[in-house]
């Protein structure tokens, strides 16, 4: 064909196919001259986000909820509640599952871990232990790690998981070296109290002052909830029990994280189950009844709702609920708890954060 005879169509279109060839051809030039520039690049910023904890601002206490459910939710992570502070972690209980979101959260270096508290030996306070342990040795931490409890049963925890970890120890060491993976480094180490008074001090380092006090929640023997003080900030973890008779204690701190159970729901599902025939599930849906904590009043029984009444707080965080956060009947209850309460509540979800910056007032959740 020759070149008059071409119309102008076609005089555009092969110019555009020859300029975008030309710059197909110079795009593969460039990234052929630089493929190993941008490949490392590419791994760098994958890895980096997996990897690289950024350092978090300064003199603002966090608590991250890593675990907020039970053992009738367990496609939920179980209870754990981090607080963090000048990149310090201070871990309170270790449910099943809770060390996935410690890791996947983002903003927590596991080597960074001062301590594990534990309310009670429960299995969906306790089961996430031997993983927390090891991601922290393998993040490089540099001492055992001291896991705070009250009474025996806590060392018989403690042996339990370091005896059923040791084989895992042994193996990383072999591969890696003892240098690199100091044995000792992945050990539970025990720390007992036993709280007489009304708060003892069980903990104290530049960060924070923890307190322990006696919950009831029998028949567990050393059942405690914690008060953490940090700088002028305070927050309450009440761990699993019944309503307490007096909430004066903690008048005027800024977070209470509280479990909760609602009752009339609980009841329900016994009887259901009962005319379903199942009496195991009918039992212990009536048996939880009595040692967890119901919102409203019921049945002669005080709920936290009249309980809280005249305590000071600057929010209440709802944790660990039963039955399932999520059911429909027990979103309706938590609601009428919400509107009913004087005070501001919050239904803890995983890797909510609430953020506490010091010399401030300021509540921040996100
Ligand atoms: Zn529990
Ligand atoms: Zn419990």
């Amino acid at each position: 064909m020759r070149l008059e005879e071409l119309s102008e169509k076609s005089v555009l279109k092969y110019v555009v196919i020859s300029l975008l060839t030309i710059m197909l051809t110079t795009i593969i030039v460039v990234i052929s001259l630089n493929f190993e520039t941008l490949k490392n690049n590419f791994f760098d910023r994958q890895v980096e986000t997996l990897t690289i904890i950024p350092p978090n601002e300064n003199d603002i206490l966090r608590i991250v909820f890593t675990g907020v459910s039970t053992p009738l939710t367990p496609y939920i992570a179980q209870q754990s509640v981090v607080l963090s502070i000048n990149n310090k972690n201070y871990v309170f209980d270790a449910g099943s599952r809770s060390t996935a979101n410690f890791i996947s959260e983002g903003s927590l270096e596991a080597a960074n871990i001062e301590a594990v508290f534990i309310t009670h030996t429960h299995s969906d306070h306790i089961g996430s232990l031997g993983e927390l342990i090891l991601a922290s040795w393998a993040r490089g931490r540099t001492l055992p790690l001291p896991v705070y409890g009250a009474g025996k049963e806590i060392q018989n925890v403690v042996d339990g998981f370091n005896l059923a970890y040791k084989p895992d120890r042994d193996h990383r060491t072999a591969h890696h070296g003892q240098e690199f993976f100091v044995p000792e480094n992945g050990l539970l180490q025990a720390q007992l109290f036993e709280v007489n008074e009304n708060e003892l001090l069980i903990f104290e380092d530049e960060n924070v002052q923890v307190f322990a006090f006696n919950v009831p929640h029998g028949p567990i023997h050393g059942s405690v909830g914690y008060k953490i003080i940090s700088g002028d900030r305070s927050v309450v973890i009440s761990g699993d029990t019944d309503v307490m008779n007096s909430y004066d204690f903690i008048n005027g701190v800024d977070v209470l994280i509280h479990e909760a159970i609602i009752e009339p729901v609980s009841t329900a599902v016994s009887q259901s189950a009962k005319r379903l025939g199942n009496e195991r599930i009918s039992e212990i849906f009536n048996d939880i009844n009595d040692y967890h904590a119901n919102l409203i009043d019921y049945e002669d029984n005080p709920g936290l709702l009249s309980r809280l009444e005249g305590i000071e707080l600057g929010l209440l965080a709802l944790i660990h609920i039963i039955p399932d956060k999520d059911n429909v009947i027990v979103k309706r209850a938590l609601k009428k708890f919400s509107s009913q309460s004087s005070h501001d509540v919050v239904v803890a979800e995983i890797n909510m954060v609430i953020s506490l910056p010091l010399n401030t007032k300021e509540i921040i959740i996100k």
